[in-house]
């Protein structure tokens, strides 16, 4: 059994990290090993996943681009 260890994102994704190889998995060239994985300790972030926070800073560049341009529109309302 090879141990690992879970985090938990605020964004209810989560993702297991190996910890270490079992005797069995070291001795493997491809680290392989059919037996059952071991959650040796659970990690609670209290923030959002990497993949959330890139996401949300996409939307969030995405809405300040829209005010913005927004912004400029009606600037140029008086314009023929
Ligand atoms: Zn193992
Ligand atoms: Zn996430």
């Amino acid at each position: 059994m090879c141990d690992y260890e879970e985090f938990i994102w605020s964004c209810e994704h989560s993702d297991f990290r190996l910890k270490s190889y079992c005797h069995k998995a070291r001795n493997n060239p491809g680290h392989a090993c059919n037996f059952v994985k071991r959650l040796r300790n659970c990690w609670d972030q209290g923030r959002p996943c990497d993949a959330c926070l890139a996401k949300q800073a996409a939307a969030a560049a995405e809405a300040h681009g829209r005010m913005m341009s927004g912004w400029y529109g009606s600037n140029q309302g008086g314009r023929a």
